[in-house]
């Protein structure tokens, strides 16, 4: 890993070697994240815009000078990354926005966006010779972690909160993942997890937790911009729950300004649902308090981000803003989203609904990019909830007519 030069402390801005501790700021325990911090010198020389056109490797993996994995460690077999950058022509017009695209993070292999964040915690895990790997997650982190253990033979123990929708806790358990089902918030199961793994020695795959993850999340970025033909957008809709991925995002946008492939830093904006929006009202009052979260988006139901640092800074830095969105609001964006063929999960959805939450404020002709994070078909039946049951008939001609003239 010669192309990183050490761990930053979020918090007190402390250095250290990527050898010289596992996780976290030694002084800090779980609220010193830690940022990687890179010689872009060097990648510079490794990285370069003709070599990436040239590139047939069309997954997160064509960035892995920009990654923190040694440049030999094998990479697991699943396609993570390069998913599809739609441009939504009808959508853009409904809102009166000219360049609008939809970044669709449903089509990794796990379907969400935290496949690239598992794909990087299994080569660390495997870079340090773990045998067992563990995280604790709302659904999306912990399916992601059991397919890509699965995908390279590595065992791994997941906590979820008893609240999990069942499809995800089904790709868990075909997965052959342990699963540990807590009866408590997710929460409670992250602070179970981190016990865990400090108690037996197994390699914690815990979002913010651990200082890798993100830069996972940040190919997305990087990706964003590569498939703009090196344009960055104006601004970035994301959902945000611990901040993880909006902190990733940023980390690669700031990759992408430090090697001159782009010239300027999106604005970005983080999207809460109403009853998990800790981060919403840290922005506007400059004080962080946490909340017991309450929404139908089960991604971003989190009432303790645990990346609220680099969440707020990268909203900070980057001159964006951070929106609330009602459970409401995140139900009809799914029903806008599956008219452009987008089947979005309901956190996967949140970026948009805040979005036309804040559009008539935007500037027409702004490049903006939406992330759909996660697919709609993690949770079904918050799909139905968004639609409505479709009507049922007799196998009849008579009642087939009745049904056309009343509806049709
Ligand atoms: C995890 C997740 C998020 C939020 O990511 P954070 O890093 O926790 O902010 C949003 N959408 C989906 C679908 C997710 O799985
Ligand atoms: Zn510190």
């Amino acid at each position: 890993m010669d192309n990183v030069v050490g761990l930053k402390c979020v918090l007190c801005g402390e250095e250290y070697g990527a050898d010289e501790v596992l996780y976290v700021c030694p002084k800090h325990g779980y609220e010193g994240i830690l940022d990687v911090q890179y010689d872009y010198e060097l990648i510079g020389k490794r990285l370069t815009k003709e070599g990436l056109a040239q590139n047939p490797d069309y997954s997160i993996w064509r960035y892995k000078p920009l990654l923190p994995v040694d440049a030999e460690s094998p990479i697991p077999p699943l396609q993570v990354g390069w998913t599809p950058l739609y441009r939504a022509q009808r959508l853009g017009e409904k809102l009166s926005l000219s360049n609008l695209y939809l970044k669709d993070d449903g089509r990794n292999p796990t379907a969400s966006l935290k496949d690239r964040a598992s794909a990087i915690g299994v080569v660390k895990a495997q870079e340090l010779g773990k045998r067992i790997i563990t995280c604790a997650s709302t659904g999306n982190a912990a399916s992601s972690l059991a397919g890509l253990a699965a995908s390279v033979g590595l065992r791994n123990v997941i906590f979820v909160p008893e609240s999990a929708p069942r499809a995800k806790v089904a790709q868990l358990l075909i997965f052959g993942a342990q699963v540990i089902m807590v009866k408590g918030t997710y929460d409670e199961a992250f602070d179970l997890c981190l016990e865990a793994s400090d108690e037996f020695g197994w390699y914690s795959r815990n979002t913010a937790y651990n200082p890798y993850l993100s830069e996972g999340k940040k190919t997305a970025a990087l990706e964003v911009c590569e498939q703009l033909s090196w344009q960055a957008p104006d601004r970035v809709f994301v959902s945000v729950g611990d901040g993880c991925i909006i902190g990733g995002l940023h980390k690669g946008f700031k990759d992408l300004l430090a090697l001159g492939f782009i010239e300027r830093l999106p604005k970005l904006v983080g999207v809460q649902a109403e009853g998990a929006a800790p981060l919403v009202r840290a922005w506007k009052t400059g004080a962080f308090q946490p909340m017991v979260p309450c929404t139908i988006a089960d991604s971003i139901s989190v009432g303790v981000p645990r990346d609220r640092v680099k969440a707020l800074r990268a909203v900070r830095e980057s001159g964006g803003q951070y929106v609330a969105v009602s459970d409401e609001e995140i139900l009809e964006a799914m029903r806008q989203l599956g008219r452009e063929a987008i089947f979005a999960e309901p956190a996967g959805a949140a970026g948009f609904a805040g979005l036309v939450k804040v559009a008539d404020e935007i500037d027409p002709q702004e490049l903006i990019v939406v992330l759909v994070t996660g697919n709609g078909l993690k949770d079904v039946e918050s799909a139905i909830k968004a639609t409505k049951e479709p009507p049922k008939i007799e196998p009849t001609m008579k009642d087939l007519r009745r049904l056309r003239e009343e509806r049709l």
